[in-house]
């Protein structure tokens, strides 16, 4: 089995105190946190292990800023 990715693009992202932090509220396992990287708040995972696999992150970004490896059964969902 493929290790899980969680991929941000970065210069997608427009960070959580823009977005609301979507990807950190809609994530079960609560693992998403957020990092400044100039002068934007971009999600980081720490604990990637406890990732249950939903792509909720990945669906529900409104920029489309994050890519979770391998990709969801059945194509990307948006
Ligand atoms: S990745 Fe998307 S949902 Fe997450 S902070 Fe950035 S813009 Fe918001």
């Amino acid at each position: 089995m493929a290790e899980i990715q969680f991929i941000v693009h970065k210069e997608l992202c427009i960070g959580s105190d823009k977005c609301g932090g979507i990807c950190a509220r809609i994530c079960p396992p609560d693992i998403i946190a957020y990092v400044e990287e100039n002068g934007k708040q971009v999600p980081c995972v720490n604990d990637i292990e406890l990732c249950m696999k939903d792509h909720g992150c990945q669906n529900n970004c409104p920029v489309k800023a994050i890519t979770i490896l391998p990709p969801q059964e059945g194509g990307r969902n948006f």
